[in-house]
């Protein structure tokens, strides 16, 4: 699989200590519909930035050989359009019996990735945070991250806890 970077500890986007692996490309959606430039989007340095090619065992024993994080956090650019890579990956991580919290940061909403979520319902302990960001929103403490959200329209919840229209 490819990644745009890695950090082996992150504090900044779950409650406890997570590698954080960004994945992916994305659209611009967030920027397409709020009317703004794509350089205000905080993943926007990621666009240029080289890929590595890296495989589940490395990332694995990346995170499993470190005493200090406790959780893994996928983010954009946009990790669902790599979902094969990221289901891989937290399957890797299942299998060889982690089940840590995995976080994706993701600017789609429900809806509009039934069928991946319905996929990923196979998880355990995974946490999706959901929707655009909008710029000049308020932003927003949530409860299951721990931690603020760029906007007040976005939200994280456990992957059991997602209620899908289908
Ligand atoms: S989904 Fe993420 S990377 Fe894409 S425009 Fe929105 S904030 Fe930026």
């Amino acid at each position: 699989m490819k990644i745009k970077g890695i950090e082996v500890e992150d504090f900044v986007n779950y409650k406890k200590p997570s590698m954080f692996i960004a994945i992916g490309d994305c659209d611009w959606k967030c920027c397409i519909e709020g009317g703004f430039d794509i350089s205000i989007c905080h993943n926007s340095p990621l666009a240029h930035a080289k890929e590595y090619e890296v495989d589940c065992e490395f990332l694995y024993n990346e995170y499993i050989n470190n005493p200090i994080t406790k959780a893994i956090v996928i983010g954009g650019l946009e990790p669902f359009t790599r979902f094969e890579d990221v289901y891989e990956l937290i399957k890797y991580f299942r299998d060889h019996n982690c089940n840590d919290t995995f976080v994706i940061y993701t600017g789609y909403y429900p809806e509009e990735i039934e069928s991946e979520l319905i996929s990923l319902g196979q998880m355990n302990n995974l946490i999706i945070k959901f929707g655009r960001f909008v710029k000049n929103a308020p932003k927003r403490f949530d409860d299951v991250l721990g931690v603020e959200l760029s906007s007040d329209n976005q939200y994280a919840r456990f992957i059991q806890c997602i209620k899908l229209h289908t």
